[in-house]
């Protein structure tokens, strides 16, 4: 585990970290949509501005007795349209800038598809494949503390993102009850169902990235032939949704490594294999290829689904996928996407692929709220709808003024908060 201390910053750390970068794509994003809405410098600088950031230490009693410290946030980039809402990573280079980001693109997100939320991102800067069981729950517990006066069912509800899972949230509520003094379920979604999780939120940011890449592909899924970079828990449900729907999954990567069979993967025999050994690497029906490849792969459909930056200025021209589903928080970068649009490679943004996950977390916190449950039909129904609807706005939208995906649903996930910012007005 890294010690965090910002003055004690290694020097080998690169000049602008990923985390910044991120902030800074998002920003331009902002900015572009903010000229097309014509909106004034008062208004973008509120969007362009968190509402509220706080960033933490949370001293861990390691195995042995010693004892770390690494740095948490949590950012709620706006709560104009309603409380905030956002996900939790666990990796060793979030930091600050990614966090506001990945908060910022919330808040598009919420609004694009008609949810009552603003945008929040929380992180902690460690690597909890290096941590026992017992160590990242004293972390979890630690950092949830740590945020405990900004976050709760009407002010900020976390979820899961890279590094945490159900178990993470079932620890969150478990630490915020304890400390409310009586059970919160609302106050995180992404939970197991036995504590009022939602049927259908686990597989359901993979379930909106396939409805997105079947109303963005011209003509029938059967036989098209799908890579995904990313094997984790929105990659390789979102693998399995699409094999289902009859395309061809040829590579997927993770971490550990990348494969390829160009016959098509067994996608459940592949997600056993990555549960016994750790990762994709050595999957015995497959080829080894780098991670580069991976991306550069000649095939229908590219979804990446694992970190931001991936598709870059420098990888873009060799992408030679037709459709890009983007499953991850943005992975491709604004120069990235200027030289696919010269291409012709169409893009799924972000905040409408994967938009599925905040969707059902949504359905799940209104299930908390009136303390009822909703078969996975319905949630399913739901989740459906919400997603074409929101997919046929952006894609109108982009038709109407001639825009990418990306710039159609930044336009129309600004302009609703910046309508929601007009209407409240500013107090005093
Ligand atoms: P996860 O931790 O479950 O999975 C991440 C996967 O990416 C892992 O398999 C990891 O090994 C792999 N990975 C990391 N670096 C890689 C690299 N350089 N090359 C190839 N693979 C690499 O995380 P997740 O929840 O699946 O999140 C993935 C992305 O989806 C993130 O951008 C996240 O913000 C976004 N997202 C997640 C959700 C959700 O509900 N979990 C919702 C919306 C968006």
């Amino acid at each position: 585990m890294t010690v965090m201390v910002p003055s004690m910053t290694p020097a080998a750390a690169p000049l602008v970290s990923p985390g910044r970068q991120a902030l800074d794509s998002a920003l331009l994003q902002l900015d572009q949509a903010a000229d097309r809405l014509h909106l004034d410098d008062g208004l973008r600088t509120m969007l362009a501005t968190p509402r509220r950031s706080l960033t933490v230490s949370v001293p861990v009693r390691r195995e042995d007795g010693r004892m770390d410290v690494v740095q948490g946030f949590r950012v709620q980039h706006n709560t104009t349209r309603g409380p905030a809402k956002g996900g939790i990573r666990f990796h060793p280079s979030t930091d600050i800038h990614e966090v506001t980001a990945l908060a910022m693109w919330m808040t598009w997100k919420c609004a694009l598809v008609g949810i009552p939320y603003g945008g929040a991102k929380g992180g902690v800067s460690v690597d909890p494949a290096s941590l026992t069981t017992r160590e990242l729950e004293r972390v979890t517990r630690r950092y949830v503390n740590e945020i405990l006066p900004i976050i709760g069912p009407d002010k900020d509800i976390p979820a899961p993102d890279v590094g945490t899972d159900e178990q993470t949230m079932a620890w969150i509520m478990d630490t915020y009850s304890v400390n409310a003094g009586y059970p919160v379920p609302g106050v995180v979604t992404g939970k197991p169902t036995t504590l009022g999780g939602s049927l259908g939120r686990a597989g359901a940011t993979s379930r909106g990235v396939q409805i997105a890449t079947l109303k963005a592909m011209p003509g029938s899924p059967e036989g098209r032939t799908v890579a995904v970079q990313g094997f984790g828990k929105v990659g390789a449900p979102a693998a399995r949704h699409l094999a289902d729907a009859g395309c061809r999954v040829v590579g997927v990567s993770d971490v550990t490594g990348a494969v390829v069979n160009h016959s098509g993967l067994d996608v459940d025999d592949l997600r056993a294999w990555v549960a016994e050994t750790g990762g994709v690497y050595g999957y015995r029906h497959a080829d080894a290829l780098s991670h580069e490849d991976l991306l550069e792969l000649d095939v229908d459909v590219l979804v990446p689904a694992a970190l931001e930056g991936a598709i870059t200025g420098e990888n873009a021209s060799r992408i030679r996928a037709r459709l890009i589903v983007e499953g991850a928080n943005g992975p491709t970068t604004p120069e990235a996407d200027r030289i696919l649009a010269d291409a012709g490679i169409t893009v799924v943004p972000d905040i409408l692929a994967n938009a599925g996950g905040v969707i059902v977390s949504y359905l799940e916190w209104v299930q908390n709220l009136q303390a009822c449950s909703w078969s996975a039909n319905e949630v399913d129904t739901r989740l459906r709808g919400l997603m074409e609807e929101s997919f046929d706005a952006v894609a109108a939208m982009s038709a109407e003024r001639g825009l990418s995906l990306r710039q159609a649903a930044h336009v129309i996930g600004v302009g609703r908060v910046a309508e929601a910012h007009r209407m409240r007005g500013l107090y005093p």
